[in-house]
């Protein structure tokens, strides 16, 4: 099987899960008991803390680990919001993924909260200039994820960053797709909360982190016995976090991206060459080293998904998260594709670890799958 999901979850690495055996199994206690097996877990739990923030350029105490990348930009949102003097205005774009949205959602129909959605170009960008327009006196909060999980656009963040900086508004940015990839220090992003999640990176599912800047104040989403500093509470996955950490520090090298790039454009350039009407979805050059995505018009994305599954190969046919829903995405119908041809989506997602033998054969295979799909009309 040659798997081009990775976008959807990518495999737990072998370091990473060794990593995380003792706490499963020595070092299981709680890391708030107060007795040897608690204290060694919570050493574990502060050791992978401090990993964690020296990944994403920030202080211990600036990290909260959750259960994933949902959870993280719920508290970001929702916790931001709730506790902005502000007011009660978000802006945000209409590319996010609906962890972001729905929370905005929320906020609109139970906390008076009004909110502005950006659009985006053909390419799935955000203008800055639109942006800095949306921002108000009473603006709490502005959230743009970093790069897109179905078309793998990367947004300009750290220039839209600047323009709230200015006017003193946080800004959180998704960054559950870029990490791995991109640069994630928030300083040289310019942004107050950044969320990210295990299993997109090779840790398991189920772990998770917001990293926040402590100025900023921020409500408690889930309440209970005060873990996190109080700001998410429940029993802490230690096993998870020492994961996470291992798998951010095994994030790809400079020579990695560069090689994924190069395999990413040779990929998109052969599947362009070779497989008629073949349109590609986001941005040419500012996207995800690992992500090629595409609309094959004349099919439909899930048949051609199935046919490549046939032929032992495991992508998929938009976001897995909107998986199961026949509705075409508003990702790529923000980004002005018509109905009919974003539900002929199909993306490919990989790591460091691909190989171009792996990617011919993928286009080789497309190629036939799709002209197998439009034959039978
Ligand atoms: N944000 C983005 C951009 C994603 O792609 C995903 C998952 O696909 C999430 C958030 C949700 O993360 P999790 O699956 O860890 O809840």
């Amino acid at each position: 099987m040659i798997y081009l999901d990775q976008a959807a979850t990518a495999a737990p690495r072998r370091e990473v899960l060794e990593a995380m055996w003792p706490y499963l199994t020595g070092d299981f206690g709680n890391p708030s008991s107060h007795h040897g097996v608690g204290e060694s877990a919570a050493r574990g739990l502060a050791d992978a803390r401090s990993r964690v923030a020296a990944a994403l350029g920030v202080r211990p105490s600036e990290v909260v680990f959750t259960s994933g990348g949902t959870e993280a930009d719920n508290l970001a949102i929702k916790g931001i919001v709730l506790a902005s003097s502000r007011g009660r205005h978000i802006v945000t774009t209409a590319i996010e993924h609906p962890a972001v949205l729905e929370s905005c959602v929320y906020l609109e129909r139970f906390h008076a909260a009004e909110v502005t959605i950006l659009p985006v170009d053909s390419m799935g960008r955000v203008d800055p200039e639109r942006f800095a327009a949306a921002l108000r006196d009473d603006t709490a909060l502005a959230t743009v994820m970093y790069a897109n999980n179905e078309v793998g656009t990367v947004q300009p963040v750290d220039e839209l960053a600047a323009a709230a900086r200015e006017r003193g508004i946080p800004v959180h940015t998704d960054a559950v797709q870029a990490a791995g990839w991109l640069p994630l220090s928030l300083d040289l992003l310019g942004v107050d909360a950044l969320s990210i999640s295990g299993h997109k990176l090779g840790a398991p599912k189920g772990i998770g982190a917001l990293a926040v800047r402590s100025r900023v104040a921020l409500e408690p989403v889930i309440h209970g016995g005060g873990q996190e500093r109080s700001r998410r509470s429940g029993t802490e996955n230690v096993a998870g976090a020492v994961g996470l950490a291992t798998a951010l520090e095994l994030a790809a090298t400079p020579a990695d991206v560069a090689r994924t790039t190069a395999l990413r454009d040779e990929f998109i350039a052969r599947v362009i060459d070779t497989v008629p009407g073949a349109i590609l979805t986001g941005h040419a050059s500012e996207r995800l080293p690992g992500h090629a995505s595409f609309c094959f018009p004349g099919t439909s994305g899930e048949s051609v998904l199935l046919g490549l599954e046939a032929r032992g190969i495991t992508c998929s046919s938009g976001s897995a998260c909107a998986a199961g829903s026949d509705e075409p995405s508003t990702v790529l119908l923000a980004m002005g594709i018509p109905p009919e041809v974003a539900q002929t989506a199909v993306r490919f997602t990989f790591g460091p670890d691909i190989t171009p033998d792996e990617l011919a054969r993928t286009a080789e295979e497309l190629r036939l799958a799709v002209a197998a799909v439009r034959s039978l009309g």
